[in-house]
């Protein structure tokens, strides 16, 4: 089949989150499954060429504009970011229009206005990544673009307009059915839910993998975990300035600092770490100055490390270094971290939403929770070192590093709906 993706990220060129991881995960696991893949990308100037590090079973295309509306530094966060990507979906339409495609794909709002432009479309999926970001536009916008329409969300207009749509875990599928996960769309959601499929994503595991990953400080498998994760627990100690101690447990939480992540119950885990004894490491990409400061007061603490900022190299060093993995969203789509985590052998302990009730079971290959408050936190954490201390903490690792994350299975799955 001949397949294109329409995305505004595509791992590792140009990544701020999940999105971006799986795209290209499942980009890469059709190709090798023997299909034609393109994907087509907004030409970022954070785009470093060459692309080396770039499958070469992928056709990349990079969409230029005459107003360089890409050439901004940074992916998202920028007051023209609807006309950006409308622009975006306009030239990437043109392009379209002269080719010949079995399948268009497109990934969230910042593809989703695809559907205004399209004029013969082959068959289209639109995959909702994450709900809270809609893409609504003024009608002023919209009349810039050149186009006429009465529904100003480009979220809900691709819904409307495609042939079938998907979210990314069958959790998270019915979570929006309910105006609880709906974010005002479930109406919509609910009238079209017979075009509606949640499959869960895979993790690139050629990037993610113990046994290779270049950034760890020593590989290890399933087999060799313990002596692997030692020697990467006392690189990040030795990296993030904590006491050097291989049975202090170390949590981490690698994140985009924002509301659906629970930063309130990461702040409060981070308290609790302490109080049973261990070390924490935060990774948090973050752009609100109030939210940094909520961190304060762990600041001067030996057995606390504040990183604000996105790190992808430390990412993998603290996977591999980590005892356990604080995952407290409020909604989870998917959840890629917490599936990363499993196969670093780092435990996760997470909120039963969305993906992560759908990856990890509890008592099994992690903890989890319902109610997101501070009484949840404790119970989870106090369970959790308690288990560190006992034997059945390698049941934990090795479950979680059994498990099979790779995209395959999910392509599967696309490449049947593609063909409906
Ligand atoms: P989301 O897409 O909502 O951010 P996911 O769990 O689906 O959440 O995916 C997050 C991805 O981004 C994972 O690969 C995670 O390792 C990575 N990530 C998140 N925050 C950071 C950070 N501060 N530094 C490095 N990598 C990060």
């Amino acid at each position: 089949m001949d397949i294109v993706h329409i995305a505004s990220e595509f791992a590792p060129i140009a990544k701020v989150g999940g999105l971006g991881d799986a795209v290209s995960g499942l980009a890469k696991a059709c190709a090798k499954l023997g299909h034609n893949v393109t994907v087509i990308l907004p030409k970022y100037d954070t785009i470093k060429e060459p692309l080396s590090s770039l499958e070469e079973d992928i056709k990349l295309i990079l969409i230029d504009s005459e107003h360089r509306e890409f050439d901004r530094g940074q992916i998202y966060g920028e007051e023209d970011d609807i006309l950006r990507f409308l622009t975006f979906n306009k030239l990437a339409s043109a392009y379209l229009e002269k080719r010949s495609f079995d399948v268009i794909h497109l990934h969230d709002w910042h593809a989703a206005g695809c559907t205004l432009f399209l004029k013969n479309s082959p068959r289209t999926i639109f995959t909702i990544h994450n709900l809270m970001y809609q893409g609504e536009c003024l009608q002023g916008e919209l009349t810039k673009m050149g186009v006429k329409t009465n529904t100003t969300n480009l979220m809900e207009l691709a819904i409307l307009n495609c042939d079938a749509f998907t979210t990314v875990s069958p959790t998270y599928a019915k979570e929006i059915l309910t105006p609880e996960y709906g974010c005002g769309l479930e109406k919509t959601l609910i009238e079209n839910r017979e075009k509606l499929t949640g499959i869960l994503n895979g993790i690139d595991t050629d990037t993610w993998n113990p046994e290779t990953d270049s950034h760890l400080q020593e590989n290890y498998t399933k087999e060799t975990w313990t002596t692997g994760k030692r020697a990467n627990k006392e690189a990040a100690q030795k990296h993030f300035h904590l006491p050097i101690d291989s049975t202090c447990p170390l949590v981490t939480a690698i994140t985009r600092l924002v509301p659906q992540k629970g930063p309130d119950l990461i702040l409060y885990g981070i308290e609790k770490t302490l109080e049973l004894g261990g070390q924490f490491v935060l990774l948090g990409s973050c752009a609100d100055e109030e939210m940094r400061a909520s961190f304060e007061a762990f600041e001067d603490n030996r057995s606390v490390a504040l990183y604000f900022e996105f790190n992808e190299p430390l990412s993998h060093l603290l996977y591999g270094a980590s005892d356990m993995f604080l995952m407290p969203s409020i909604f989870e789509p998917c959840g890629l971290s917490q599936m990363i985590a499993l196969q670093y052998g780092s435990v996760p302990l997470v909120r039963k939403t969305g993906g992560l009730k759908d990856t990890i079971e509890d008592g099994v290959n992690g903890f989890t929770f319902d109610t997101p408050d501070n009484a949840s936190i404790t119970s989870l954490m106090e369970r959790a070192f308690k288990a560190y201390k006992a034997k059945q903490w390698n049941s934990f690792i090795e479950t979680g590093m059994s498990t099979n994350l790779s995209w395959e299975t999910s392509a599967q799955k696309y490449l049947k709906l593609y063909q409906t």
